[in-house]
């Protein structure tokens, strides 16, 4: 069993209840920032933004439209930075909620290494080497609270609940959507937690959108280093 979120980018407004709330939950300062001639702020995630809104301007079938990405950690089935650390007391599973958590001991491990491990290109480093990312407010979740970014989305755009639950509504979504956005998909669905629904062809929204545009995909990535065990460090897979 375990938790999910859906994110249909669809009804996303780019509020950025979301990214707000997720600062607010972990008391993470702000960014020092730069305007550098679009909405994007700030530019990526980083050790003290887990969760952040990609905005992009794009043409799409002679229109111009923008395009609203909230990305974070996906939270994947078999994660491979969980594969790679071999190291519990730096990155383990929940077992009751399935969320990927990351410790202080993260600054043992080779930063570098875990980074380039993610293909969605989450987690990041402090200056001493510790990793951070979204924990899925594993804390909120163990005292029956909703992730604090999906308690803030005024659209509706996030849901929040068992796996199965979660799968379910994503995929009903999808048909109502497939309607007026024929090339609508689901994300990864059943390779992560954290799933999902857009519009557009996925690249629209990130160059990390989805594992499969990136180091041949997520199964090859997580059933190599499987394969390989501590190995793949040496290589790294
Ligand atoms: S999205 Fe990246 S950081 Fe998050 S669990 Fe998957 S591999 Fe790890
Ligand atoms: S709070 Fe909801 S509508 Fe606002 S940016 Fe986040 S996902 Fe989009």
């Amino acid at each position: 069993m375990s938790k999910s979120i859906l994110i249909d980018a669809t009804i996303c407004t780019a509020c950025r209840g979301c990214q707000i709330a997720c600062k607010q939950w972990h008391n993470l300062p702000a960014e020092k920032t730069t305007n550098v001639g679009s909405f994007q702020n700030p530019q990526d995630l980083s050790f003290n933004t887990y969760k952040l809104v990609r905005m992009n301007e794009e043409i799409v079938n002679n229109r111009l439209e923008w395009l609203f990405f909230p990305d974070q950690c996906r939270h994947c089935i078999d994660a491979p930075c969980l594969e790679i650390a071999f190291d519990e007391t730096a990155i383990y599973r929940d077992p009751a909620t399935g969320a990927i958590l990351y410790t202080m001991g993260s600054k043992n491990l080779d930063a570098d290494e875990i980074i380039s491990s993610c293909p969605y290109n989450i987690p990041k480093k402090a200056k001493d080497g510790t990793l951070a990312k979204c924990d899925m407010c594993n804390d909120r979740v163990h005292n029956g609270l909703k992730p604090a970014c999906v308690t803030a989305c005024p659209t509706g755009a996030m849901k929040f609940g068992e796996r199965e639950e979660i799968l379910a509504i994503a995929e009903k979504r999808l048909g109502i959507v497939k309607q007026k956005f024929p090339k609508a998909m689901l994300l990864d669905p059943y390779e992560v937690n954290v799933i999902y629904l857009v519009g557009h062809d996925p690249k629209l929204y990130s160059d990390y959108a989805v594992a499969s545009a990136n180091k041949g995909g997520l199964s090859r990535s997580v059933a190599l280093r499987k394969m390989m065990g501590p190995f793949a460090r040496m290589i790294r897979v």
